[in-house]
């Protein structure tokens, strides 16, 4: 053939290095012809009215999408952008530029299959082959020493097997020079106003200034493991809430697939072999496995990640408490690791796994209320939201996932003096709380009139009282998790009418 050409659709695959789909491509000879559409229905609204992409997270699109075109234009290619739904603009560019294939990575979810099947359709109608990939994960779905519905329920099952039988495949290297683009107008990054999106505010007390791209999320594990050293010591440090870098902050860039996990696995191999091989070395790849995991499973379970059920499937009678809902997102519940995370994750986008872990559980298991609408929040506001981390997770946390473990909560002020024994995290965020000593400032509701007057805090003025009791909400909400059933005992038992 003489110029065969293949475009490529980008969507959370914003690099250069390890992409299957374009080193395929070259491989055939073809003429790449790389795509990104901004799909508005990515910038409309959750079901409960909150931006489905907040400011952080999209200005970090933005900045993904623009990296990913100069890499591009270093190697004479370009990218051309688009608003729109893919399965409008695609097809009209393939007909424009006579295509002959389209090759994306495929995902997992229902939004993103539904339009992925919609473009499928569209091109076959017109008699552009589709090819899908399999990405997104340290191992390949076709390596699993099982197929994805028989995906082990529990993670440590799931883990073993695939540490015994799979091996983590070798990254795709970054393309040689490209051939240049047919005639095409390339289209530019849309500003957020054009996007219906307001400007982030960059916060000083932020972890890290993150900025979206290939280029930077490679500069970030340089800095991570290279330069400062800290790969060695992170199954120490990574339970931290303050500062860069307790954990990798690998997260944000792994969502938009600004890198890959296999590159980050062979970069902790060259770790291992020319610095240290140790515990910590290894929990970073255990950590990307729970990734993995979260992945494969919600290929599994499909839309039941996104029911109240959850995967398990458990019907709870959750509470549907906006006034409380709303003291959670705003930071004002009277316990100040919830409060200083959940002022955190609004300030900045960003919050640690330990955070994250406990708001969840507050959420859930002491005030009760539905996970979804913290899901939604977190959805909203993430700078790394992942669809099948974020869900998973909170399929988890919720006590609705598939480790049926039973009602299990985290006790907030023993998390808060384990993990900021100084109150150090607690008073960044919180700085009413500043002068209580750190022994008192995980349970302010205990300080006298004195001490309030002395330490310049008064409750129910300068910061809340508890919005619940800690055990009574727990113990009042377990009795409501046992009392639920798996949905399957409940067919059994109420026939459909
Ligand atoms: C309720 C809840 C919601 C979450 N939502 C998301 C989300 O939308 N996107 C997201 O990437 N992570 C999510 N996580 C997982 C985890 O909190 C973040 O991946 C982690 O905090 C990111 O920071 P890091 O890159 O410094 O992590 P590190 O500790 O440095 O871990 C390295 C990498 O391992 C992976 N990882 C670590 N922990 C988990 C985990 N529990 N589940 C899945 N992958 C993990 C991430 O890719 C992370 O970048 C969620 C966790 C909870 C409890």
């Amino acid at each position: 053939m003489a110029d065969q050409r293949i475009l490529i659709w980008y969507r959370n695959d914003l690099r250069l290095q390890d992409h299957e789909p374009m080193i395929k491509a070259l491989q055939l000879g073809a003429t790449v012809i790389p795509v990104y559409c901004f799909d508005p229905r990515q910038f409309g609204t959750t079901s409960r009215g909150f931006p489905k992409t907040g400011a952080y997270r999209a200005q970090f699109l933005r900045e993904s999408v623009a990296d990913l075109r100069q890499n591009l234009r270093a190697l004479k290619g370009d990218l051309i952008i688009r608003r729109g739904l893919p399965e409008d603009i695609i097809p009209e560019l393939a007909i424009a530029l006579q295509v002959q294939a389209v090759y994306f990575y495929g995902e997992v979810t229902s939004e993103e299959r539904a339009v992925e099947s919609a473009l499928e359709q569209v091109l076959s109608k017109i008699g552009v082959i589709t090819q899908s990939f399999w990405g997104h994960t340290l191992y390949h779905a076709d390596d699993l020493p099982f197929e994805i519905n028989n995906v082990p329920e529990l993670y440590t099952s799931f883990r073993k097997q695939v540490e015994k039988a799979s091996t983590v495949y070798e990254t795709f290297p970054a393309p040689p020079p490209l051939k240049a683009l047919p005639e095409v107008e390339v289209g530019e990054v849309p500003t957020l106003a054009e996007l219906g999106v307001e400007q982030p505010q960059f916060d000083p007390r932020a972890v890290l200034r993150f900025k979206g791209g290939e280029t930077e999320g490679l500069a970030r594990l340089k800095h991570y493991f290279w330069t400062q050293d800290h790969l060695k010591s992170y199954k120490e440090t990574r339970n931290g809430m303050l500062g860069a870098d307790y954990s990798s902050k690998f997260s944000p860039w792994l969502a938009l697939g600004c890198l890959s996990p296999r590159t980050i696995y062979w970069e902790v191999q060259a770790y291992e072999s020319t610095r240290v091989k140790n515990d910590s070395t290894y929990w970073l790849i255990f950590e990307l496995l729970w990734r993995d995991y979260f992945r494969f499973i919600c290929a599994k379970h499909g839309n039941d990640i996104f029911r109240a059920s959850g995967m398990q499937g458990r019907a709870i009678a959750w509470k549907q408490d906006d006034t409380r809902f709303d003291l959670w997102r705003a930071g004002k519940t009277g316990f100040p690791l919830v409060d200083a995370n959940m002022q955190e994750i609004a300030a900045t986008g960003y919050m640690s796994n330990r955070g994250r872990q406990n708001v969840a559980s507050f959420l859930t298991k002491n005030l009760g209320i539905d996970w979804r609408w913290g899901a939604e929040w977190f959805e909203s506001l993430l700078i790394d939201y992942d669809v099948c981390s974020n869900w998973g997770n909170w399929n988890y946390t919720a006590g609705v996932g598939n480790d049926a473990r039973g009602f299990r909560f985290f006790n907030i002020t023993k998390q808060a003096r384990d993990y900021d024994p100084q109150g150090s995290y607690i008073k960044h965020w919180l700085p009413k709380l500043a002068n209580v000593p750190a022994f008192q400032v995980h349970e302010p509701w205990k300080l006298t009139e004195v001490e309030q007057t002395r330490f310049g805090v008064r409750l129910g003025v300068d910061y809340p009282n508890p919005v619940v009791d800690l055990f009574k909400s727990a113990e009042a909400n377990e009795l409501i998790y046992n009392q639920s059933q798996p949905l399957s005992e409940i067919s059994k038992t109420k026939p459909r009418q």
